[in-house]
C-alpha cells in the first residue's frame, strides 16, 4: 500500500443553472495510495458526492484536474455504489447482480462463476432467483456490492452506502462489507455521516469543511485490535479520541 493510485490536484468545481452557480469544489488536493481505505466526511452539502462524480468521471473538472496511476499506465477500473442500492425490481437477484457485466458483454462463463461465489460467500445463494423486495436491506446491500464488485473494479467508490439501513443491520453490514472489500485488497474511497463508521473502518479520514469544500483536517487511523472484527476496532484503547477530535472539527464547521 505505498504507491499513489489517484491524484486529485487543485480541483475546482461549480454547478450551473437558472438560478446562477453554485460552487462546490475549490481548490481541493489529496491523493489515495493503492490498497489505502480512505473515508471522507463533512457537513452535508459540502461538496462530498460531487468529488466521487468527478473521481467516477460523470463530471468534469473545471479547473485542476485527477490523474490516475493504474498498471500499466492505464485507468484503474472504477466502481461506483451509491446510497440507495438501486437494484431493479423486476429483475431477479442473479439478473441484478450480473447487470453490469451484461451491459459490458462481459457475462462469460468463468465471470459467471465469480459471481456464483460471492453470492455464496456473502450469503445471497438461495435468493438468485428471487425479487430485490423478498431480501432484508442488508442482503440488497451486499446484492448491491456483488454487482460493483463483478467488474472487478480497483478502486471503489462509496456513497453512503449503508445510510439506509437501520443502526442494527448498519453495524453488521458495515462491518461485513468492509472484511469483504479490504480482503480483496482494494482501494476505497467512503463518503460517510457516520463518525464511528469512518473511525472503524478507515486508514485515513479527511475532514471536509462546508461548501466549497477544501480539506480541514486529516487523521490517520491506527487502532490496536484484539482481533480482526471490525466491531471490535469501536473497543480499541484510541478509538474515543479519534471520535472526539474528528468530532470537535466537523462540529466547528457546523456552526
Ligand atoms: P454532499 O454530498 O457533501 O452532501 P454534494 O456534492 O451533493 O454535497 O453537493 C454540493 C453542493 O452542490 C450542494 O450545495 C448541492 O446543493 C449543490 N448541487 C449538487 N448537485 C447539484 C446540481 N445538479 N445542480 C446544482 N447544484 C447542485
Ligand atoms: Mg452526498
Amino acid at each position: 500500500m505505498e504507491s499513489e493510485l489517484v491524484k486529485i490536484d487543485h480541483l475546482s468545481f461549480s454547478y450551473h443553472n437558472l438560478n446562477g452557480e453554485t460552487k462546490a469544489l475549490d481548490d481541493l488536493t489529496f491523493s489515495v495510495k493503492e490498497g489505502e481505505f480512505l473515508a471522507i466526511v463533512g457537513p452535508s452539502g459540502c461538496g462530498k458526492s460531487t468529488i466521487l462524480s468527478l473521481i467516477a468521471g460523470l463530471l468534469q473538472a473545471e479547473e485542476g484536474g485527477i490523474t490516475f496511476y493504474g498498471k500499466n499506465g492505464k485507468k484503474p477500473g472504477i466502481g461506483y455504489m451509491l446510497q440507495h442500492d438501486h437494484l431493479f425490481e423486476w429483475r431477479s437477484i442473479w439478473q441484478n447482480v450480473t447487470l453490469g457485466l451484461e451491459i459490458q458483454h462481459k457475462l462469460t462463463e468463468e465471470n459467471k462463476r465469480k459471481v456464483e461465489k460471492m453470492l455464496d460467500d456473502y450469503g445471497l445463494a438461495g435468493f438468485a432467483q428471487k425479487r430485490p423486495s423478498e431480501l432484508s436491506g442488508g442482503m440488497k446491500q451486499r446484492a448491491a456490492l456483488i454487482r460493483t464488485m463483478a467488474l472487478e473494479p480497483e478502486i471503489l467508490l462509496l456513497d453512503e452506502p449503508f445510510c439506509a439501513l437501520d443502526y442494527q443491520t448498519r453495524l453488521t453490514v458495515s462491518a461485513d462489507i468492509a472484511r469483504i472489500i479490504k480482503s480483496a485488497g482494494k482501494t476505497v474511497i467512503l463518503i460517510t455521516h457516520d463518525l464511528s463508521e469512518a473511525v472503524s473502518l478507515a486508514d485515513r479520514i479527511l475532514v471536509l469543511t462546508q461548501r466549497p469544500a477544501h480539506i480541514k483536517a486529516e487523521f490517520h487511523i491506527h487502532l490496536t485490535l484484539p482481533d480482526d472484527s471490525l466491531l471490535a476496532a469501536r473497543k480499541a484503547p484510541e478509538y474515543a479520541k479519534y471520535f472526539n477530535q474528528i468530532w470537535e472539527e466537523l462540529s466547528d464547521e457546523n456552526h
